[in-house]
């Protein structure tokens, strides 16, 4: 396949997408249009100047290494800024950009083990055919432990994270598993150590990967019959990060190769370093040997920040943003979005972002209507757990029931319905919310997706149990 400016950009927005909030990621990417593809150089066009500078000051590391993600170390990026006014004869110029300093993201090259029966061992990253066995780290710079604020909800997870900076494999943490809800920090602080051990010992080789891509090259692994190469491309790692793994839930193969990765990477010293949304005794489906293992080390919690932490955190942001904000703003932001540090991170960019495109100063009203706009139409994600609270309340019935393996019409509606919108609402796969509504199958939950939609649309009553339910889990 040849690469064209637009293939890299889709690639590259991808891994942007990933790795900032979605607010930044609307207001500063998606405006963006690929213009051309030359000399391993990608050509950008953006609406402003200052809109270029921006992108410079906050997400040069960013870009750079989605960038060479796609064309490699030389690859280069160059801004054709469309000026605001052309009637004024001015014409779009373009602009190198200088390289970063961190380049540790770059590959990381491994010695396969002289004993392994296949001598191109397939690496799940790349394309088959290259031979050399290269690692990139995944992992994001600006992600780190300077940027990752201390306060009391994160303190036991943020220093047992620098303990095993400091000494990867070499603590009695091992497995750390970070746990805790949504948007409090798990990926930042797992990309954190990854990056600190990057920086104390360059030469070991880190590896960070999402629990759903980890299942993808598995099922890919599955499919190509590689699954031994995949074993054990994962056991040449010497500090392996999965985020997310209650994404592992329900998925049988994937736990069975993880067990066994984990193990060959734990008798060898190997660091491990785990996230998951909830604490391993409330984790659903994961097998119990899996389990245990999660409990040899250490399980930190990420709580709810506290005010002031919430405080220090957006100052922070501010510092390092250099935006000028008042004291009572700050706080007026602090005191309105509790939820989680993602949403308060999106509501000052959106902020900063409404200031500085209309050329108005940051007032306390402006940050008034941000928040109203920002708290009211922000879809959360919620959980499997919530939806079926809120449908079995809503159908006074208990989980229990809706759980059951009655074929009562309402019973099974209100299942299906429960099915339908974790579907619809979460990132989970189909076999896994099966298993948490009612250990049912995935093709179950696909009929049930499809029998909602069928009778919302030809029956009154059933789509006023759609729009109900609906309002309820946006609240
Ligand atoms: P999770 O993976 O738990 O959903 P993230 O790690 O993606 O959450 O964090 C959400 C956002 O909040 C990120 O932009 C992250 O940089 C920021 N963030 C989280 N914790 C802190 C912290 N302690 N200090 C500064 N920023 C933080
Ligand atoms: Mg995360």
């Amino acid at each position: 396949m040849t690469l064209t400016a637009e293939s890299v950009w889709d690639n590259c927005l991808l891994f942007i997408q990933d790795n900032i909030a979605p607010e930044a990621f609307k207001t500063w990417f998606q405006p963006i249009k690929p213009v051309k593809l030359t000399d391993n150089a990608l050509h950008l066009q953006v609406p402003s100047r200052f809109f270029y500078e921006w992108l410079e000051e906050h997400y040069i590391d960013l870009l750079k290494t989605a960038l060479t993600k796609e064309l490699g170390s030389d690859a280069k990026l160059i801004y054709a800024i469309r000026m605001e006014n052309p009637a004024k004869g001015m014409e779009a110029f373009t602009e190198k950009i200088p390289s970063s300093k961190r380049n540790f993201t770059d590959s990381q090259n491994v010695d396969a083990p002289v004993k392994t029966k296949s001598p191109e061992l397939k690496n799940p990253f790349i394309i088959p055919g290259i031979r050399n066995v290269q690692v990139e780290s995944q992992l994001n710079p600006s992600y780190n432990f300077d940027s990752f604020l201390e306060g009391e909800s994160n303190r036991l997870a943020r220093n047992a994270g620098m303990a095993v900076a400091n000494k990867p494999g070499g603590t009695s943490f091992n497995p750390l598993l970070i746990f805790g809800g949504v948007g409090l920090g798990k990926t930042h602080l797992a990309h954190a150590i990854g990056v600190g051990i990057k920086e104390n010992y360059p030469d070991k080789t880190v590896l960070y990967i999402s629990a759903e891509r980890f299942i993808q090259q598995y099922t890919e692994s599955i499919r190509k019959n590689t699954r031994n190469d995949f074993i054990h491309f994962y056991q040449l790692i010497d500090v392996l990060i999965v985020d997310d793994i209650q994404f592992f839930s329900g998925k049988a193969g994937t736990q069975d190769v993880f067990f066994h990765i984990f193990n060959h990477l734990h008798q060898n010293g190997k660091q491990v370093i785990l996230t998951s949304d909830k604490k391993p005794v409330d984790m659903q489906d994961i097998e119990q040997r899996l389990l245990s293992r999660f409990k040899w080390g250490l399980s930190a919690e990420l709580n709810h920040p506290d005010y002031e932490t919430r405080v220090s955190i957006i100052q922070n942001k501010l510092y390092r943003d250099g935006v000028e904000m008042d004291d009572n703003i700050v706080h007026y932001l602090a005191e309105n979005i509790k939820t989680n540090i993602r949403e308060l991170e999106g509501a000052i960019i959106s902020l900063i972002a409404h200031s500085s495109f209309n050329r108005k100063d940051i007032t306390i009203d402006l940050a008034r209507k941000i928040v109203e706009n920002y708290v009211k139409n922000t879809k959360r994600e919620v959980s499997i757990d919530q939806i079926q609270k809120v449908v079995s309340d809503y159908f006074q019935m208990d989980i229990d029931t809706l759980q059951s393996k009655t074929r009562k019409r309402h019973i099974v509606q209100a299942r299906q319905l429960a099915m339908y919108f974790a579907k619809k609402m979460t990132k989970a796969s189909l076999a896994s919310i099966g298993s948490q509504i009612g250990k049912r199958d995935h093709a179950t939950v696909l009929h049930a997706c499809k029998t909602v939609e069928n009778l919302a649309s030809t029956d009154k009553q059933f789509n006023k149990y759609v729009q109900d339910l609906q309002k309820k889990l946006a609240d």
